[in-house]
This record gives structure tokens, sequence and C-alpha cells, in this order.
């Protein structure tokens, strides 16, 4: 891999990448919040409410931490 992931994108599909992605380019496979997708409804892991959108529930998502713990990216740990 060399340069950063969105140097592999015209402006066009960044700029779909962006409309479609809360955190395009990084670890967050969440969904952007919009109008008729508001982040309202909890985390099925952890519970914490207002966590994720209903695209994101329907894509079987879990919040940014419990995805973070599930793939072994611990913040505070010192593997990096
Ligand atoms: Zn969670």
């Amino acid at each position: 891999m060399e340069g950063p992931p969105w140097e592999n994108y015209t402006d066009e599909e960044w700029h779909q990448m962006c409309h479609t992605f809360q955190d395009p380019g990084g670890n967050s496979a969440l969904r952007k919040v919009t109008a008729s997708n508001p982040r309202n409804l909890p985390c099925p892991t952890c519970g914490e409410p207002n966590r994720l959108t209903p695209a994101d529930v329907q894509q079987g998502y879990q919040c940014n931490s419990c995805a973070d713990r599930a793939e072994g990216r611990n913040f505070g740990s010192s593997d990096y």
C-alpha cells in the first residue's frame, strides 16, 4: 500500500464516498447520517443509545467502539 486511500479514487468517486460513509477512508463502515437516516438506534452489542442509523442496523453493524474492539483495535493499547 502506498499513499493515502483517497488517492485510489477519482474526485467524483470520492465525492460519492463522502456522501455514503460517515468516515470515508477511515476505519468506520457506518453510514452517513442524513435527515432520512438519523442516528437514533442503540448498538446491539453494547446497548448504548443513539449509536447507529437504520442503514447501519440493516447492514448488521455495531457502533465504532464495539467494531474496534471486535477487530482488535483498542485505543490506549501499545500495539501501535
Ligand atoms: Zn457498541
